[in-house]
């Protein structure tokens, strides 16, 4: 199972949907809702171009380190979900983008 799922293909760390980056930041400390958090890995692929080749581990990224600590599945800023669901097609900054998996802690 891929560890991130992203719709945001004008990402450079993008492929076929999937996230191949390094490592992966979702932001937003005080967030209240999905829209208020963002990955704060987005690199414009207009600038950046393809950068897929993840050198922490041999597939997909499976770094995720978050600091959303308002949101339910945040533990010690690392997210506890086996996999989540960024969001923000055709996004060009990373404020645009968004964590879908989030869920307010209540
Ligand atoms: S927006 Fe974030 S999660 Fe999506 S491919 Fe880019 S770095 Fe990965
Ligand atoms: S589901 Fe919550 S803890 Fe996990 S990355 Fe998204 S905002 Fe962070």
């Amino acid at each position: 199972m891929n560890r991130i799922n992203c719709n945001v293909t004008s990402c450079s760390h993008n492929k076929s949907r999937v996230c191949y980056a390094n490592c992966v930041d979702i932001v937003g400390s005080s967030a209240k809702e999905e829209h208020n958090t963002s990955c704060g890995a987005f690199l414009d692929r207009s600038v950046y171009s393809e950068l897929t080749n993840n050198v922490l581990s041999s597939g997909s990224c499976d770094c995720l380190k978050c600091t959303v600590d308002t949101c339910s599945y945040n533990s010690n800023h690392l997210c506890t979900l086996e996999s989540i669901q960024v969001n923000g097609d055709g996004s060009d900054y990373y404020t645009h983008t968004e964590c879908s998996s989030f869920k307010l802690r209540r």
